[in-house]
């Protein structure tokens, strides 16, 4: 099941930069661990979070109606650094990769491509194309849209951009990213982990990058401390 949350947090929303993502709290004293999710939209004093009910964090979440309150954290991550000059962008989103790429959509000008991978049901294309965004999209099952991978579905296409930008499993931003490289065309991966505090601190979120594998694991930037809602 995939929810779409609106969460109040005017302090959130006016220092959040498309990309990145806040840490939600449960409150059942079973989920230890705040739990991660993208922002999808920005709005003037809100925050739009979009996600699938996997586990018991998602499930609590899930059952929250119109007026609760819930804890959200500062915005996390680093963001994508928008290239205004770009003529035409592509957009690769895999799975629950897809919401923070709304955003994206929203801040990137001129001709916007989406190439969506799902493993079966596709969510926000919608959304996407009333954004103005040509939406591909590619299924395992083969059952809505291009059979096969994102990477299959731009090469069957011949979908091309000056800048592509993706979010999504590890190995599909590995692949995109070899493929960009193949056509020469610049692209921006938002890396993400498995995480525990998520502000640096217990180091379980750190990606490493070809740059830091000589040096070991370099620590996200301190962000300051979450706050309530
Ligand atoms: C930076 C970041 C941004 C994210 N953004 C989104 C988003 O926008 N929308 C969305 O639906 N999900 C997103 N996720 C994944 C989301 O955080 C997890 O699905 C969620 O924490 C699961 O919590 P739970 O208590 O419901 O499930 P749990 O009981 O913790 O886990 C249930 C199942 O989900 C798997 N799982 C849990 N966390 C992850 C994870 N991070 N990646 C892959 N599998 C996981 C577990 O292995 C387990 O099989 C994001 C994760 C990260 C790290």
């Amino acid at each position: 099941m995939i929810c779409k949350m609106i969460i109040k947090a005017p302090e959130v929303a006016s220092t959040a930069k498309t990309g990145q993502f806040v840490n939600l709290y449960p409150e059942s004293k079973s989920t230890l661990l705040p739990r991660p999710i993208s922002i999808s939209e920005i709005g003037e004093d809100t925050i739009t979070l979009v996600y699938g009910v996997v586990g018991e964090g998602t499930r609590e979440f899930s059952k929250l109606t119109a007026g609760d309150t819930i804890r959200v954290s500062t915005p996390l991550g680093n963001g994508y650094n928008v290239q205004k000059e770009a003529k035409v962008s592509v957009l690769v989103g895999g799975g629950i990769g897809v919401p923070p790429l709304v955003e994206l959509a929203k801040q990137i000008p001129g001709e916007k491509i989406a190439v969506l991978g799902f493993r079966d049901d596709p969510f926000l294309v919608e959304t996407l194309e009333n954004l103005g965004v040509k939406v591909y999209i590619a299924t395992d099952s083969g059952r809505v849209g291009f059979k096969g991978n994102v990477i299959d579905c731009i090469k069957a296409e011949g979908i091309s951009g000056d800048y592509f930008y993706s979010c999504g499993p590890k190995v599909m931003l590995r692949a995109l990213a070899a493929y960009c490289e193949s056509v020469n065309t610049p692209v921006q991966v938002s890396l993400e982990e498995r995480m525990g505090c998520g502000y640096g601190a217990c180091v379980g979120c750190v990606c490493k990058t070809k740059a830091q594998n000589e040096k070991g694991y370099e620590q996200k930037k301190y962000v300051k401390m979450d706050q309530s809602f």
